[in-house]
């Protein structure tokens, strides 16, 4: 169904929209009374923005199942959102419709230390659930630089990842069951707490779908043992591509640390701006590399990282000594892209993957682009997976069209590289477009065929994710309905 046919079946929008989901749940679950409160929700993480026809607050599955049923019956879009710190608009309504928020759906159900399993709502915010887990000596690995404010659904949705998934997998690797409402209010149980499930792994297909297949009412995660310690090493270089060098040689030689993270010299400075956390200024490339697990053995797998960098130029070598030093290095870290606004008021964040070795080439035309439009670039990102993070600095919104090129530059170079559009942010509404570059017409059909066996009716957070006539016509790339 295309969105001019569902726009003349839907025929419900405004106030009848609103006295209906009123008369289904009650005035405490619907905003939209007022136009002024739907204006938080036309915002996430990322640049573009779209206004709600309403925006929903279920307290738990049957509400949700109950929304779902009335939005199919009136043909309405539904837009499940979580902490809307998404980088790709996978949470902006851009058909209009309703928009779930998660945010009263945020309990920790079930903590089964024993088989070491969580069971949760989707709200839950990610460090919420570690914070929890602690105590039992346990933790969820995905630890996303927004772990402080994003949720599980959305991490769910976005199949995300983080500076510790090097070595331990990225979200769907720590997911073991889902409860999920289907667009026409079905209430499907995909696996539980055991490894692996019989017949197809539609928690594979699940995870990383971006809210296009269904809503996530319930998830069931691995807890994993916290390691009994940790060593952690920054490496300062005069160049981006000795640490970039770095990164490939570290691997080459069969360690694989719990996280390689890279940083240029401009986000070192908005760093050390914001955060304080000890950086040198005057590098061109700073990695944070950091071993886990068993205390004995650690200290010698730090020398070996530390003995490669020396070999790869690095002019500063430092190893956390105490916690603080520890947590002091990583908050530089995760608070990076925070930190940006010291640089300016704006930036769009893109998420290329390529693989490890064409680094230096890749960040060679990540400065070439920055020159060629005239726009500062900062690069800080998960090196050991080479999954980049050009942050495309701007001051104005007139600049934006100048940046979504830069951002296409950048995206064309990491697929020719052998790599691909998005590494952990999806693909939202901001790279739908540009999925032609990477997927033929074949490919994409396909995917769509799978989307339309879980949700026919294309009401599951539409626009997304499919390039879309309405939006890609200026990209000339084929569309899929
Ligand atoms: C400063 C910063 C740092 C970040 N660092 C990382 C990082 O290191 N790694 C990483 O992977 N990402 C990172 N992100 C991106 C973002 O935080 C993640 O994608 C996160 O998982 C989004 O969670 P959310 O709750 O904010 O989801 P939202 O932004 O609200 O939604 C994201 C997507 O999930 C869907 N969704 C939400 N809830 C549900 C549900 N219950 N059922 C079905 N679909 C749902 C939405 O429709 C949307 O498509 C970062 C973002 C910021 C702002």
């Amino acid at each position: 169904m295309t969105a001019t046919e569902r726009t003349l079946r839907a025929g419900i929008r405004g106030r009848p929209l609103i006295d209906g989901l009123v008369r289904l749940l009650g005035p405490s679950k619907v905003i939209g009374e007022h136009p002024e409160d739907l204006l938080i929700y036309e915002y996430d993480g990322a640049v573009d923005t779209a206004t709600p026809d309403a925006v929903v607050l279920p307290d738990d599955t049957a509400d949700v199942a109950a929304l779902a049923r009335f939005c199919h019956e009136h043909g309405v879009p539904i837009v499940p959102r979580g902490a809307g710190t998404g980088l790709s608009g996978g949470a902006i309504p851009v058909e209009g419709g309703v928009v779930v928020s998660f945010a009263r759906m945020s309990r920790i159900l079930e903590m089964d230390v024993a088989n070491r399993r969580a069971v949760v709502q989707p709200g839950l915010i990610n460090l919420h659930l570690s914070t929890a887990a602690a105590p039992h000596n346990l933790h969820f690995v995905p630890d996303p630089s927004s772990q402080k404010a994003c949720t599980l659904g959305g991490n769910v949705a976005e199949n995300s990842g983080g500076p510790h998934t090097l070595a331990y997998g990225v979200t769907t690797n720590h997911v073991t069951g889902l409860e999920i409402v289907l667009s026409d209010g079905t209430i499907v149980r995909l696996g539980g707490k055991a490894e692996d499930g019989e017949g197809y792994d539609l928690i594979g297909a699940f995870v990383g779908s971006e809210g296009t297949l269904g809503l996530v009412t319930e998830i069931t995660v691995k807890l994993t043992p916290l390691p009994e310690d940790k060593r952690t090493i920054l490496a300062a270089f005069p160049t981006m591509d000795q640490a970039s060098a770095s990164v490939s040689a570290i691997i080459a030689s069969g360690l694989v640390p719990a996280a390689i993270e890279l940083m240029d010299q401009l986000a070192t400075q908005a760093v050390e701006a914001a955060v304080g956390a000890g950086y040198p200024l005057d590098a061109g490339g700073i990695l944070l590399c950091e071993v886990d697990g068993l205390r004995d053995g650690l200290d010698e797998l730090a020398s070996r990282i530390e003995a490669i960098c020396r070999e790869n130029g690095a002019t500063t070598l430092r190893r956390a000594q105490t916690v603080l030093e520890r947590e002091k290095l990583w908050a530089g870290r995760k608070g990076a892209f925070a930190a940006m606004g010291r640089l300016a008021p704006a930036y769009y964040v893109q998420d290329g993957v390529i693989p490890r070795t064409r680094l230096p080439d890749v960040l060679r035309t990540v400065s070439e682009v920055s020159k060629r439009h005239g726009l500062r670039i900062a690069n800080v990102f998960h090196a050991g997976d080479g999954n980049l993070h050009p942050l495309v600095l701007f001051s104005d919104m007139r600049e934006l069209e100048r940046v979504h090129e830069a951002g296409l530059e950048i995206l064309t170079a990491c697929v020719e590289a052998g790599g691909s559009l998005t590494g952990e942010h999806g693909v939202g509404m901001e790279k739908n477009c540009y999925m032609p570059l990477q997927f033929r017409a074949e490919d994409l059909a396909l995917m769509r065929r799978v989307k339309t066996a879980f949700d026919p009716a294309d009401l599951a957070n539409p626009g997304k994710i499919f390039p879309t006539p309405s939006r890609c016509r200026e990209f000339q790339l084929h569309a899929t309905r």
